[in-house]
């Protein structure tokens, strides 16, 4: 059960969290509050727009919450607390548009421009982070840089400022609407799960090729297509081949190594 004052920001949240979750989710005005045990009753999670009349006074819903069977000392903190919760995913991101196009400098043949999201998206980068193999997350300067599969240079800015370079002129809506995607699979994630934990993070800014060699087999049999473990090592840190191809990795005694790997080098989206 979530409540939240019914203000112009949170009127965005929560339109975006009802979005989000259509099926799971009850929007009930303080006219209808007599309806909560009934939807509590059939799995609904329950959000309960509210006047500062409410805040004010908790026992109008203290009450519904006693018909519940549940027991909270203080059920407007706890609310407060939940919708809090909540609403760590903040707005979707739903548009990106282009502001700038200039010619790449590094490649004439194709361009850089920079484009805006419509929302902040400062809490998606540590997800993207994760996400993305080839990335790198400076939470002081609140930015996030990716190379894409074609190789395409992309900063991600908290305020939603995006910078990208050697795009195709004819691949940048293509661009566009694949980062927006992106964006909002991590807007999901993070409604669902949370931010990441900050010791996931540590170790993601750890990894580096020797890290990755050092829970591999160290068998050097050739089964992944690579000569050498190290040679495997430094193309799976750079995201060109999948854990999976080292074969001998599946064995019952490498599997605590193979989960570090994996929890390490697999997309969490
Ligand atoms: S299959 Fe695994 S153990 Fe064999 S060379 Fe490749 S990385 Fe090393």
């Amino acid at each position: 059960m979530f409540l939240l004052r019914l203000e112009e920001e949170t009127l965005r949240t929560y339109k975006a969290l009802y979005e989000f979750t259509p099926n799971q989710l009850a929007v009930l005005t303080l006219d209808d509050l007599d309806e909560l045990p009934d939807l509590c009753g059939q799995g609904y999670r329950i959000l309960v727009p509210c006047a500062v009349e409410l805040l004010e006074n908790p026992s109008l819903l203290s009450g519904r919450i006693e018909g519940l069977n549940m027991t909270v000392e203080d059920p407007l903190s706890l609310l407060i607390e939940e919708a809090a919760l909540l609403c760590r995913g903040k707005v979707k991101p739903s548009t990106i548009e282009v502001k700038k196009v200039l010619p790449c400098v590094a490649d004439p043949s194709k361009v850089r421009f920079i484009a805006q999201v419509d929302v902040n998206v400062e809490s998606l980068l540590p997800v993207l982070y994760l996400h993305l193999k080839r990335s790198n997350y400076i939470e002081a300067l609140d930015v996030l840089t990716f190379t894409t599969d074609r190789e395409e240079l992309v900063s991600i800015y908290g305020s939603g400022k995006i910078c990208a370079g050697k795009v195709k002129p004819e691949r940048v809506e293509g661009f566009l609407s694949d980062l927006l995607n992106l964006l909002v699979k991590a807007f999901n994630y993070l409604s669902l799960h949370g931010p990441p934990p900050e010791s996931l993070l540590e170790v993601r800014r750890k990894l580096n090729p020797n890290m990755v060699y050092q829970h591999l087999p160290k068998l050097n049999c050739g089964k992944c297509g690579e000569k050498t473990c190290l040679a495997f090592a430094v193309k799976l840190f750079l995201g060109e081949c999948e854990l999976e191809n080292c074969t001998p990795l599946g064995e019952e005694k490498y599997r605590e190594n193979r989960e570090f790997l994996q929890k390490l080098l697999k997309p969490i989206l």
